[in-house]
């Protein structure tokens, strides 16, 4: 069993992991795009209206709004914030929802900068009165938030946070991991009033692994250009890529290290597919489908990490398994019925749950059944280790 209309590949187990995600059959064609100059004119309007169409997913019409779109993957915009937008010696307050804030607030370390966690209980978030105490005892040039932690499945509410930050530390940095939320979850990054959201091209994008995108406000470009050090990074520093980025987004070459082609293709197909809808349309079919997978997962008997409705993510589910089970045995199983999950994460809980990717054209192309297949292939698996398990006590 594979994914049944997915014509142009090779049948293949349906990959619901959170990331990386299945691929559109146009979004793989582009990956096969016959070799072409990094600065000739075709690759220059390829870049530079994928630049244009990024400032459309973020929802952001700001001129001083700034994408990057840089070769590397979606931890690269980890080092492109902390080399770039916080100075050494500056502290940030990172909000911890699972692994990948204390992964965030490591990046920081690295840099010199001071990063200080404030965490919740495993399938929670911080709440907002904990949050303002700390931002009231001290000055944070930065507060870290991620959206959806791929760990938990925990979702945060940006417009608290950003309504927070206005009201009792405005100088502070808002800064957003929508490594797994960014394509799935609505984000406007305008309104919300955002100065950096990073992601990653192979989550709920919907493109191949390969590019870190990150956009900032002009906020955070300023901090950028007002920091008394140099950036802390060669590759990752803005002083190199931001007249690269510009220059693109005008059509224009320039040169500071080769941008992966075949990959700002793909980027390109995936982005223009994904803005042929009404972005709200695109949210609301991940939330019925993520209802869809919830309930499948409530009527197994299963619970999810993140226990509160409220907190639970739209583009991914992470479920305990029944009591004893630890996920290498039911993954292989369900990998022959043709699905691939992911196993935990959370090094608390990792050998007690599972989570199932639904985010991209699996859920965005019902016809697929990617994500119907995949909750009968739960039911069955959970069923047939059920069973083994009793023939052996
Ligand atoms: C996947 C992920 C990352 C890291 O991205 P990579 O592309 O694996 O480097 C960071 N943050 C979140 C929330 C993620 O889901």
């Amino acid at each position: 069993m594979s994914t049944e209309k997915a014509t142009g590949q090779p049948p293949h187990p349906a990959l619901l992991i959170p990331g990386p995600i299945e691929l559109d059959d146009d979004v793989v064609q582009s990956m096969s795009h016959y070799a072409e100059s990094h600065v000739g004119v075709p690759f220059c309007n390829t870049f530079g209206e994928t630049l244009s169409m990024l400032r459309k997913l973020f929802q952001t019409t700001s001129p001083q709004s700034q994408p990057f779109v840089i070769a590397g993957s979606g931890t690269l915009g980890w080092d492109m914030v902390a080399a770039n937008v916080v100075e050494p010696g500056d502290e940030v307050l990172v909000l911890h929802t699972g692994y990948f804030a204390d992964s965030f607030a490591d990046c920081f370390e690295t840099y010199g900068i001071k990063a200080t966690q404030l965490k919740a209980p495993v399938g929670d978030r911080p709440q907002l009165p904990e949050i303002e105490k700390a931002l009231t005892s001290k000055k944070y040039k930065a507060l870290t938030v991620t959206h959806v932690d791929t760990s938990t499945g925990v979702l945060s509410h940006l417009q608290s946070l950003s309504e927070l930050l206005a009201r009792v530390s405005p100088s502070t940095l808002f800064i957003v991991d929508g490594v797994c939320s960014v394509g799935c979850e609505e984000l406007h990054f305008d309104n919300l009033r955002i100065d950096v959201c990073l992601t990653a091209s192979q989550k709920a994008i919907g493109c191949a692994p390969g590019l870190s995108i990150v956009m900032c406000s002009g906020r955070a470009m300023e901090s950028f250009h007002n920091r008394k050090s140099r950036p802390g990074s060669y590759y990752g520093s803005f002083r190199n890529w931001l007249p690269i980025m510009q220059n693109y987004e005008t059509k224009k070459p320039s040169y500071f290290a080769t941008p992966p082609t075949q990959l700002v293709h793909a980027l390109h197909t995936t982005l223009t597919q994904v803005l042929s809808r009404p972005l709200s349309e695109r949210f609301e079919q991940h939330k019925k489908m993520s209802q869809k997978v919830k309930k499948a997962v409530a009527d197994l008997g299963l619970d999810q990490v993140a226990s509160k409705p409220e907190n639970q993510a739209n583009g991914m589910t992470a479920m305990y398994l029944p009591e004893g089970l630890t996920p290498p045995e039911i993954l292989p199983s369900l990998a022959k019925k043709g699905v691939v999950f992911a196993g935990g994460l959370h090094r608390e809980i990792a050998s007690k749950y599972i989570r199932f990717g639904h985010m991209g054209v699996s859920v965005m192309d019902e016809g697929r059944g990617d994500i119907e297949r995949a909750i009968e292939a739960l039911r069955e698996g959970l069923a047939e280790v059920q069973r083994e398990r009793g023939d052996k006590s």
